[in-house]
């Protein structure tokens, strides 16, 4: 089976990974679950110690089930909520932070989820300097639809969940779209009825498309693949 729900936190759905990507925090808790997962530091865990987490990142990102990294990304609101009450600038180490995740999503050839928050500048810059050849994906995404137009021309992928702005859907192509629950208490087919609605579309259509995205964007992970630790 395709995922259709390319960022869940709902870990009831390990019972049903097929699908969706799990996002998994360390300890992972899943390495002989089979399904889908994704494996990052997310940057509301920002902090001085990322590096021994990265080394553990490293070594679970190569399993199989494993398929995307991430969540990880940066947010400018959390930083400004945090910063005074740290002596080393946060976004700096943010940042950092996220560079590893590229790094590690170009070695083992997986895409990158990114969570992203008042920074799509950086983010942008980011791509220019790293470009990557892995796939990145914007999860829950909010934003308008010029910011919305500003990241697929730069060859983004953008996920949404129950909460969208309709402008922004709609400028989003079928080949650069994926849906997800993330938190959201909706169930996956409640949001894609949501959306295809809103786009003029079948939900059969719609899941069609995801999980042709899905295949087309994940194509280098692939549970036949000979990994070693
Ligand atoms: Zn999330």
């Amino acid at each position: 089976m395709i995922p259709i729900d390319i960022h869940t936190h709902h870990t009831e759905n390990t019972e049903n990974t097929e699908n969706a990507v799990v996002n998994t925090n360390l300890p992972i808790k899943h390495t002989d679950a089979k399904g889908y997962f994704s494996i990052g530091i997310h940057p509301y865990q920002t902090d001085e110690h990322w590096e021994e987490q990265m080394a553990l990142i490293q070594q679970y990102a190569i399993l199989p089930q494993i398929v995307a990294i991430g969540e990880c990304g940066l947010d400018k609101i959390w930083i400004k909520q945090k910063e005074n009450k740290l002596q080393q600038p946060l976004f700096e180490i943010q940042k950092q932070i996220m560079k590893a995740h590229i790094l590690c999503s170009e070695k083992c050839r997986k895409p990158l989820i990114i969570h992203c928050v008042k920074a799509f500048n950086e983010l942008i810059e980011l791509k220019k300097t790293f470009r990557p050849d892995m796939p990145w994906i914007i999860h829950g995404f909010r934003n308008n639809a010029n910011i919305a137009r500003a990241l697929l021309a730069e060859g983004f992928y953008l996920s949404f969940g129950e909460y969208f702005q309709e402008e922004a859907l709609l400028t989003v192509p079928d080949s650069r779209l994926f849906i997800e629950t993330d938190e959201s208490k909706l169930h996956i087919e409640q949001i894609i009825n949501k959306i295809a609605a809103y786009r003029n579309s079948s939900q059969e259509k719609l899941v069609h498309i995801l999980r042709q995205n899905y295949v087309h964007t994940f194509s280098n992970c692939n549970e036949q693949t000979a990994y070693t630790l």
